[in-house]
């Protein structure tokens, strides 16, 4: 059976943030339940495996995972903490004889290259912008408003039936870009803060409270929240509705539908 799993549910900085001393930041230093890694998934098909985004904590999150191999990338955006463990992955690749094989939309793999144009030995960019079959899943990649920070890109999946959206930067979002998230098993979104109360402008990923609400008009049968700042607590319980969820690092979730 496919499985995805979270390597990381941390927002852009992970938890703790060096300089913070908030409840949040101290107990992920000590007990660690709130420790974040920057957000990336693994999606697994048998012996297949793809690594949705690379960010920093990439070589940590391979040795978590006792992963040696590195495993195709489908990148959703050219952010740091979502591409910043592209060195260290071209180098693995390097260190393995082969290419390491990068999916990414045209324009992020443009900028990939400006900004990494020493790894263009190690990786091979493909682009998916009219979609990708991986594993035989399905795979379409639209593009989606990060408000103040511009534009990332979604993904949706769907394989035997099984449909799912990974999206973990990304507020705001219009009719056209909301269409994908429809008729949803399960529906991975990024959700910095319960509730962020810095000005509209200045945001760029939804807070938990608009994610309910977005939910509540597409309906996914399964709701989880990735992308999380240290202004949320898992030691908190937070009213949300049946089926939604904050993932937490290291969880797998099978890509079945569940039977009723
Ligand atoms: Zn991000
Ligand atoms: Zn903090």
């Amino acid at each position: 059976m496919d499985t995805l799993t979270f390597l990381g549910t941390g927002d852009s900085m992970g938890v703790p943030r060096v300089y913070c001393s908030c409840t949040v930041c101290e107990e992920a230093r000590t007990t660690g339940r709130n420790r974040r890694l920057r957000s990336s998934v693994l999606l697994e098909s048998g012996r297949e495996r793809l690594l949705v985004d690379c960010g920093p904590s990439w070589g940590w999150q391979m040795e978590r995972l006792g992963e040696r191999s590195a495993p195709p990338l489908l990148i959703t955006h050219a952010h740091y903490d979502h591409i910043g463990g592209l060195p260290e992955y071209a180098d693995a690749c390097r260190w393995l004889h082969r290419k390491g094989t990068v999916y990414a939309p045209a324009e992020v793999a443009d900028t990939l290259r400006r900004m990494f144009p020493w790894l263009e030995n190690n990786l091979a960019y493909q682009p998916v912008d009219e979609g990708l079959v991986w594993a035989g899943w399905e795979i379409a990649a639209w593009k989606v408003c990060h408000g103040r920070n511009g534009f990332s890109y979604a993904y949706r999946f769907e394989k035997a039936g099984y449909r799912m959206v990974y999206c973990p930067d990304s507020i705001s979002l219009n009719e056209e870009e909301k269409r994908p998230l429809h008729d949803l098993d399960l529906l991975v979104l990024g959700t910095n803060f319960f509730k962020e109360e810095a000005p509209q402008a200045s945001r760029s990923v939804y807070d938990v409270t608009e994610a309910l609400e977005l939910a509540a008009e597409v309906k996914p049968r399964r709701l989880l929240f990735t992308h999380q700042s240290h202004g949320i607590d898992l030691d908190t319980v937070y009213p949300l509705p049946e089926g939604t969820a904050f993932a937490r690092e290291g969880m797998t979730v099978p890509l079945r539908r569940e039977q009723p």
